[in-house]
């Protein structure tokens, strides 16, 4: 990926994106966490693993885009202080969130901390400066029938294409057959799913930060993962976490 469009792995499912010259240049953020554990219900973990790009770094940024609700997704306290970074910077006309609808829903229950939030919808494709961001279904529906669960394919003015794959078991309807880079949770069948329907030049493994009590399953041994992925797409650049 050239200079013209940038990936920063945050953690955990986290992503962020920067790209495009002068007034085209933005900033994209995919599922930031920073909770030091917690995935709400019954599962509490602490987190080992530390954030790579600083919180406060990180708050700055143009666009936040969430692929489902789950506590390591949507990081309520992370969607504030974003709004409130923009806020404090002169610029919260022009910060957009875009989240599946029932977290929308949600966020709009609380509408005097943040100004609009945009509800994301199957096909929907959203520009952002020199970025467009395609959001395609990833099987789940919410109570009311609403896609809940996404993937983001996002392309830039080169013809780079990424697809930032979120909780994905399955490869999403309208991803190309030809990617630049696949943002992937390595787990066997799901990548041996991709691996039937994607050719990606690059893949850069995530979701794997380090839990204690220690037997969940977000934990992954990145040399493990490498030779999984390498196994399945032996012509790939497989980029780890550890790199
Ligand atoms: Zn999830
Ligand atoms: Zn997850």
């Amino acid at each position: 990926m050239s200079e013209a469009c940038r990936i920063d792995y945050l953690g955990h499912a986290g992503v962020r994106l920067v790209g495009g010259e002068g007034e085209e240049r933005r900033t994209l953020l995919f599922d930031p966490f920073y909770q030091p554990g917690s995935f709400g219900g019954k599962r509490c973990e602490t987190r080992l693993t530390k954030p790579l790009a600083p919180l406060q770094e990180a708050l700055i940024a143009d666009a936040l885009f969430v692929s489902h609700a789950h506590a390591d997704h949507f990081d309520e306290e992370f969607f504030f202080r974003f709004y409130e970074a923009a806020v404090a910077r002169g610029e919260s006309e022009k910060v957009r969130a875009f989240l599946p609808p029932e977290v929308c829903d949600w966020v709009n229950t609380r509408a005097s901390q943040r100004p609009g939030c945009e509800a994301l919808s199957v096909g929907a494709t959203y520009e952002l400066g020199s970025f467009r961001v395609k959001a395609l279904d990833n099987r789940g529906l919410d109570v009311h029938g609403r896609v809940s669960r996404f993937c983001f394919l996002v392309t830039n003015s080169e013809g780079r294409s990424i697809l930032v794959t979120g909780d994905n078991h399955y490869p999403p309807e309208g991803a190309p057959c030809e990617l630049d880079t696949l943002i992937i949770w390595p787990f066997k069948q799901p990548l041996e799913r991709f691996a039937e329907r994607v050719r990606p030049r690059v893949i850069m493994l995530f979701h794997g930060d380090h839990f204690s009590p220690g037997d969940f399953f977000c934990n992954v041994n990145w040399p493990e993962a490498r030779e999984l992925t390498r196994e399945i797409f032996p012509e790939a650049n497989i980029i780890t976490p550890e790199d």
